[in-house]
């Protein structure tokens, strides 16, 4: 089961993460090598419809979403560029409002 007392607890965010949530197995999956030392990050936008508390991201990507308050208050072009790698749930949201 994923949650606090889990792994994915223990993952920060990064708009340009180097793992991703795999619901299909629950587990994490790495989208390039990471060296021994550097920090597991995930996506929170993939995975939260509405985060209860928001934050400024300072990641420095060229793709960062800024504010990271949730998949509801992206724009429809992050939206489906996150369609890869979201939960099942927020997939069928995308999905509905096509
Ligand atoms: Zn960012």
């Amino acid at each position: 089961m994923v949650g606090r007392e889990g792994t994915v607890g223990y993952l920060n965010h990064d708009c340009e993460p180097n793992t991703f949530l795999d619901f299909r197995c629950l587990c994490v999956r790495a989208l390039k090598d990471i060296p021994a030392g550097e920090e597991v990050r995930i996506n929170y936008a993939v995975t939260e419809y509405e985060m209860h508390d928001s934050f400024r991201c300072e990641c420095r990507s060229p793709v960062c979403l800024r504010t990271i308050a949730g998949f509801k208050f992206l724009t429809r072009d992050q939206q489906f560029r996150l369609k890869p790698y979201l939960a099942p749930y927020l997939l069928g949201s995308l999905e509905e409002n096509s």
